[in-house]
Formats: structure tokens, sequence, C-alpha cells
């Protein structure tokens, strides 16, 4: 059985679709309802791409699929994604 890894391996694929540090994003899943920064997720990964998965429910939250010329983001287990616009520490969700 594969071992996950954690949030941090999305840091490269995942910041080049956005103009921020998507790990440290918070996230809601609409499995379960936790609410956590996409860097505590379990990460299923490579050669393809990267399955992110609920670290509580195990819902599928996230899938970044990489070729040679584009990357490809689905978001089936996301209910919401929360950018902090600026770094003033933890806040609700
Ligand atoms: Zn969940």
């Amino acid at each position: 059985m594969m071992r996950p890894l954690d949030g941090n391996v999305l840091a490269g694929p995942v910041s080049g679709l956005f103009a921020f540090d998507a790990t440290s994003t918070r996230a809601q899943c609409d499995g379960c309802g936790d609410v956590a920064m996409i860097a505590q997720a379990m990460v299923y990964g490579e050669p393809m791409g990267y399955v992110v998965r609920c670290r509580l429910c195990d819902s599928v939250l996230l899938v970044v699929v990489e070729r040679a010329r584009h990357r490809l983001l689905s978001m089936p287990g996301v209910r919401w994604l929360r950018v902090d616009t600026q770094d003033d520490g933890p806040a609700g969700p």
C-alpha cells in the first residue's frame, strides 16, 4: 500500500496554477466538514500527478494532473478554499 506524503509536496505543482502558496490555504472537506490547511492533507502522488485526500474521512479533495504542456486541477471534495491576502496569523475558517 502506498504511503501518503504530506501536503507540502504540492508547493510546486499547485503554486504554478495560482499566485499564492496553495499549501497555506484552508479548505473545507465536502465529505465531513473538516477545515484544514492543504499542507495537512494526505497526498498520494506521482508519476501522473497528485491525489489529495481529507486527513479525517479520506474523501478526495483535490486532483492535480501534470502533463508536458499543461496542468489540470480538479477539486471534487472541496466545499470552499480560503486564500489569505495578508499574514495576520490564524483566523476563523
Ligand atoms: Zn473529510
